[in-house]
């Protein structure tokens, strides 16, 4: 289900500012609204558009972030992540090869930090870590390159499987659903019919 040229401009364009009317989108990128606001009904719906939110600036208010390794063994790594899922101030989770995962965490003072750094000397599971404080930005961009030949996934809208490359799709009023199988396509579409 590839990305045509006016989803990859329209991802470009929004990645730069969110806050765009469907209106000023079509105007900039010349086509219609109504494609406009189908299209991004569709990279909303599988997933490719996570969401919309307004960018802070931790330095600008006065925070301080630190990167943090963890090595685990991988069968025990599920363990580890779970102490971190709940925590606010552990911004993002990497798991990296190797076993071990990159912290990302972001502290209002240093008395937070050296509290998280000795929790993690209290999970057993953790074979060892290393705390990077982080003292400056030199380029900060969102992780998702917008380039044609990225081959997107997209949600089952029947049975919720991740699907690579060849799905289904199946259109109904403006909307387009992805599916795995013949059998979703005529499970959903008997779906549908029901509504
Ligand atoms: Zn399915």
């Amino acid at each position: 289900m590839g990305l045509d040229e006016n989803d990859l401009n329209i991802l470009n364009v929004l990645q730069t500012n969110g806050r765009l009317s469907y209106r000023q989108i079509s105007e900039r990128i010349r086509i219609s609204v109504p494609t406009v606001s189908s299209k991004i009904g569709n990279l909303e719906r599988i997933g490719i558009i996570s969401g919309y939110h307004a960018r802070l600036d931790p330095e600008r208010m006065g925070e301080f972030s630190a990167m943090v390794t963890v090595k685990a063994r991988p069968s025990e790594l599920p363990v580890v992540i779970r102490h971190f899922k709940s925590d606010d101030q552990v911004r993002q989770v990497f798991l990296l090869t190797g076993g071990r995962l990159l912290l990302i965490c972001t502290y209002v003072d240093v008395r937070a930090l050296n509290e998280f750094a000795s929790k993690l000397a209290l999970i057993p599971e953790i074979l060892d870590y290393d705390v990077a404080n982080v003292i400056g930005v030199a380029k900060e961009l969102h992780r998702a390159v917008v380039a044609s030949g990225a081959s997107p996934t997209a949600k089952c809208a029947n049975c919720g499987i991740e699907i690579r490359g060849g799905a289904l799709r199946l259109k109904k009023g403006s909307l387009v659903h992805h599916l795995c199988s013949e059998g979703c396509l005529a499970a959903f579409r008997g779906r549908l019919g029901k509504l």
